[in-house]
């Protein structure tokens, strides 16, 4: 059996040897035979008749490393009743992910070790999808008292990234002070920037349509003059700081004017907010609700622009679940947040890949390579070649679906592209060569829960 020396990971005993047929790598050149043997990728010229416990054939499909998300919402514990380890893992192993990061605003709050390791566990046990618990920066996310960053990171879980998500640390002092902590042990720390005096009672982008619509404006500023601090504070202190989910042309702006100056800045985006734009509103649906508001069409733009040059650093979902009574009510009082882990992979390749625009080494990248890269994860986000884990994903790029919530593995159905047409399509998933999800159909947990 193979170990993976630093993840200290094994693949799985049963996992035995798969032969993928045909596949294309990073949807280049002719397909290729590719065998998998005690969860790393051993020949990539295999012969097709070669012996093997299980064989795909992946004719016309795009082999890609797992995806990795760093940014989801698992709500276990506390909140089992809208989403679990369990069924976000399958959600995710449906997305074509390897690997998620969970954040921390569950009930409690993962702000100790001993409950970063349960989530870990838990993920490991059921084994569908690696499952990172986020550490919070602050004690309860209140934003004053900072947690043990060390006994996190040295702990079981390995925690490699904080974050208060839900809340942003709008005190420079606590955000400073968590900087210069998080610098002497190396951990990223991942701001949620909401300055939340611009934001009290807002439920939507402040523009045009929202005022017509008489909702309470969330202003581009409340995001954007925390993107500038901590930029700066990143600067003074030097500790790697990341910005979730941005979401305006300014931010972007920002994070050039931040790498221009060699600022340790990173920043990811929503497929949402480089799909939607808050038009959404008229609906008045609760589905659309979601924090940061979906924006306008030039944001839509500069978003795109952004990720497409590398000034935006990855895709992450920010799956957030919901349940129908905090999503069917009226708009002010639902609560923010979409799914996204189903539906991810279709909305970058058919927004980006089909039209032209980037191919699929680069969709590996924001997807998989560089959430790896700045998480600092092992054996994630590798390269499809001998030798690396067999951490995959195949892709089929024409394989026309429609996005419906009652067919989540979620157990919400807060998803705002309900009815919405799409061509690509994850059509399998492996996580240390032991296959996950393929066609339609998730793998039982490895163990009993
Ligand atoms: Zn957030």
């Amino acid at each position: 059996m193979t170990e993976y020396p630093e993840t200290g990971l094994l693949a799985d005993a049963e996992s035995g040897s798969l032969l993928i047929l045909h596949a294309r790598p990073y949807g280049e050149g002719e397909g290729q035979n590719v065998l998998i043997e005690d969860g790393v990728i051993v020949d990539m010229d295999a012969a097709e008749d070669t012996p093997a416990d299980r064989t795909i054939d992946a004719k016309g499909q795009v082999l890609l490393p797992g995806l990795v998300d760093m940014h989801v919402h698992l709500r276990e514990p506390g909140r089992e009743d809208t989403e679990t380890i369990a069924t976000g893992s399958a959600a995710a192993a449906k997305g074509g992910f390897t690997a998620v990061f969970t954040m921390a605003n569950t009930r409690p709050t993962v702000d100790q070790p001993i409950i970063a390791e349960g989530i870990w566990a838990k993920g490991q046990r059921i084994n569908l999808c690696d499952v990172h618990p986020v550490g919070s920066i602050t004690k309860g996310l209140e934003g004053k008292e900072l947690t043990e960053f060390g006994m996190m990171a040295r702990s079981d879980a390995r925690v490699r990234m904080f974050s208060d998500d839900g809340k942003c640390v709008d005190n420079p002092l606590v955000m400073r002070r968590a900087l210069e902590y998080a610098r002497g042990l190396d951990v990223l720390l991942a701001q949620h920037c909401e300055e939340p005096r611009l934001t009290e009672g807002a439920v939507a982008h402040e523009g045009e349509i929202a005022a017509r619509l008489g909702l309470r404006g969330w202003p581009r500023a409340a995001e954007e003059s925390i993107v500038a601090r901590d930029a700066l504070l990143a600067r003074d202190y030097g500790s790697r700081t990341h910005i979730c989910h941005a979401s305006t042309e300014g931010t972007v702006e920002l994070v050039i004017w931040a790498k221009e100056h060699d600022i340790p800045l990173t920043a990811e985006v929503t497929p949402h907010h480089l799909l939607l734009t808050d038009k959404r509103l008229e609906t008045y649906d609760g589905v659309n609700r979601v924090n940061p508001p979906l924006r306008e069409d030039r944001d839509v733009q500069a978003l795109r622009q952004a990720l497409l040059d590398g000034i935006i650093d990855c895709v992450a979902t920010d799956h957030a679940p919901h349940g129908s009574e905090e999503k069917c009510c009226e708009f002010d009082l639902a609560r923010p947040g979409m799914l996204g882990l189903e539906t991810s992979l279709a909305i970058i390749a058919d927004t980006f890949v089909r039209t032209g625009q980037a191919d699929w080494r680069w969709l590996a990248k924001v997807m998989s390579e560089k959430p790896a890269e700045i998480t600092r994860l092992p054996g994630h986000g590798r390269p499809v070649a001998v030798g690396e884990p067999a951490n995959l994903c195949l892709v089929n790029p024409d394989d026309p679906w429609t996005s419906y919530g009652h067919e989540s593995e979620s157990k919400s159905v807060n998803n705002p592209y309900e009815g919405m047409d799409f061509h690509a399509r994850v059509s399998t998933t492996i996580l240390r060569g032991r296959v996950t999800y393929q066609d339609g159909k998730v793998s039982a947990p490895r163990r009993e829960l």
